[in-house]
């Protein structure tokens, strides 16, 4: 009757001011937490700037101190991109584009893209690809790409081997990125997709990181109906995939 039906009311309050609750906790931990990523490197520019002030230099000096201060620019503008775009994916209003990606292609270009990086540290960097297309957003996915071939460049140590691999597994398509680094331990192992969440600040911070590479990347597989997968054995390393529904 008309109690039962009073239960459900409250019940179903409940369940809203409890989700409210969360969202709001969320949003005040994200907030302080885009605060905290942008103070960092403002202070250090306004340090390197205040430094190199103080004393008079040669023009070398003051170039390693304007090629210091860029990098800092370029974090920045890395890490507002980035939140640009998981902004737009939260509002619902990053529309993908979608057309025929040859994977193989893609996976191809994305390894000369960065071939220079993993030449930097003796990485083999290997692409197994055959060409077999499937319906997505070419730059969403490329980004995606990008994003998880950077992190095997930067946590596995030199002269090891980076995989990229794109295949069929089952009725459905994948793209991979399989490294010898580290691999990640069980603790971490949900909290990485996390924005900002990073296993070593500090050595992620060193390496230009912004903690939201694989937020993108699980947001990019997911807006195209897909999922992100990680196989990870400690002291053997990482495997990141990308699995895309029915492939063509
Ligand atoms: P960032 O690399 O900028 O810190 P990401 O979101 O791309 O941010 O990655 C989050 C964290 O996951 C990294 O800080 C690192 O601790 C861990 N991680 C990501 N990729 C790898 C990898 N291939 N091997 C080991 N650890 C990784």
């Amino acid at each position: 009757g008309a109690s039962l039906e009073l239960d459900q009311l409250a019940a179903a309050f409940n369940d809203t001011f409890a989700r409210l609750e969360g969202s709001f906790d969320q949003l005040k931990r994200f907030t302080a937490d885009v605060s905290h990523e942008l103070r960092t490197p403002l202070t250090a520019l306004r340090t390197v700037g205040e430094v190199a002030l103080r004393g008079s230099h040669d023009a070398d000096g003051y170039r390693e101190v304007i090629g210091s201060m860029l990098e800092e620019v370029d974090r920045l503008t890395r890490l507002t991109d980035e939140l640009l775009t998981l902004a737009r994916a939260d509002a619902g209003e990053a529309k993908l584009h979608k057309e025929p990606v040859d994977r193989g292609a893609l996976a191809r270009e994305v390894a000369s893209h960065l071939s220079v990086l993993a030449e930097e540290k003796e990485q083999a960097l290997e692409v197994d690809a055959g060409p077999l297309n499937v319906e997505a957003d070419r730059t969403v996915l490329r980004q995606a790409l990008v994003n998880l071939a950077v992190n095997a460049i930067k946590y596995a140590p030199g002269r090891t081997r980076i995989r990229v691999v794109t295949g069929r597994q089952g009725g459905a398509a994948f793209l991979e990125v399989a490294d010898e680094g580290p691999g990640i331990a069980p603790e971490h192992r949900e909290r990485i997709f996390e924005r900002f969440y990073r296993v070593d600040k500090s050595r992620s911070r060193e390496m230009g990181g912004t903690g939201l590479g694989l937020a993108l990347v699980k947001w990019a597989a997911e807006a195209h109906g897909g999922r992100l997968e990680l196989e990870t054995e400690v002291g053997r390393g990482s495997t990141f995939r990308i699995v895309l529904p029915s492939a063509h």
